[in-house]
């Protein structure tokens, strides 16, 4: 496959998603405005946001005065942990799109698995009704170990289009990534950048330098080429430009065993 910035990955229901867009985790106010602003202009068409992140209102105003098409852009936002009590759910969700203030979320994601099976199982049935009329387009999950899949798939429900889980060179989700694949569950990584915690890493450093880009852009092209979905944040203009930029070079078979070589389990340094 080509990759492009607005390459689109095909979802389990058919839906097709961006590759690639923007986290919004700690990108609040006018500065989470703006940065959704600046991502759209930069060609950015997915936003990843929650009614966690305490932002919701500014990543809708900017997507509805972006002057894209609604239908251009594809808006994630996620349930709160604390949400998924039974009918809760529903409530929690028009909450979002008020919030939002649009008509329909394009992939809506239980955050947290959470302690309870009952719960989850609940709350997943919730997010099924919402995508049966139309308040979603897709439904998903976050956070959720094979376990956690397992359990919706054994009750028979709607098998979950993503999992939404920490993804870089550091930390892969092997388990969960072949199981998600297996099974029509799409993989979206989160913390791409490692949070910046291992910019600095040599063997990343030595990768960028013979490509001459930066480590971001190491780590970015890195999870993209494994068509894992890819949402980097920055409230910075511009690295929301930088990080896009990872369209036009490629990493080798080489480049790409060496990277995943840094699989120690987890983004922070011990
Ligand atoms: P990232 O790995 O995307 O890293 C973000 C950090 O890296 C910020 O501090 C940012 O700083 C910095 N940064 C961004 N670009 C560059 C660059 N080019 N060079 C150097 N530093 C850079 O971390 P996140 O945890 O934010 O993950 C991305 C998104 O994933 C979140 O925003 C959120 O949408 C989602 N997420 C989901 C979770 C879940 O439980 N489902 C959990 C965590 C994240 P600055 O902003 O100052 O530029």
């Amino acid at each position: 496959m080509t990759l492009a910035i607005d390459t689109k990955v095909e979802l389990n229901n058919g839906v097709a998603m961006p590759l690639f867009g923007l986290g919004t985790w700690n990108a609040t106010g006018s500065l989470g405005r703006k940065a959704v602003a600046w991502a759209l202009e930069s060609g950015y068409r997915l936003v990843d946001t929650a009614s966690a992140y305490g932002n919701e209102r500014e990543v809708g105003e900017a997507v509805r005065t972006s002057g894209l098409q609604r239908e251009e852009v594809f808006v994630t936002t996620k349930l709160r942990p604390s949400e998924t009590g039974p009918g809760t759910a529903l409530r929690a969700f028009e909450a979002s799109r008020r919030r939002l203030g649009l008509d329909h979320v394009d992939l809506y994601l239980i955050h947290w698995p959470g302690d309870d099976r009952d719960s989850r199982l609940g709350a997943w049935r919730d997010l099924e009704k919402l995508l049966g009329d139309g308040r979603c387009r897709a439904i998903g999950v976050s956070n959720y170990e094979v376990s956690h899949l397992r359990e919706i798939l054994e009750a028979g429900l709607t098998v979950p289009a993503v999992n939404q889980v920490e993804f870089s060179p550091f930390g892969q989700r092997r388990e969960v990534h072949d199981f998600g694949r297996s099974h029509g569950i799409r993989l979206e990584g989160y913390s791409p950048l490692t949070r910046g915690e291992r910019l600095d890493d040599d063997t990343v450093q030595a990768v960028a330098r013979s490509h001459g880009r930066s480590a971001a852009q190491v780590l970015l092209r890195w999870a993209v080429q494994k068509e894992v979905i890819t949402i980097p944040k920055s409230n910075h203009r511009e690295r929301i430009v930088e990080n896009a930029a990872v369209f036009d070079f490629e990493l080798s078979a080489e480049d790409m065993a060496v990277l995943d070589g840094l699989e120690g389990g987890r983004r922070r340094r011990r």
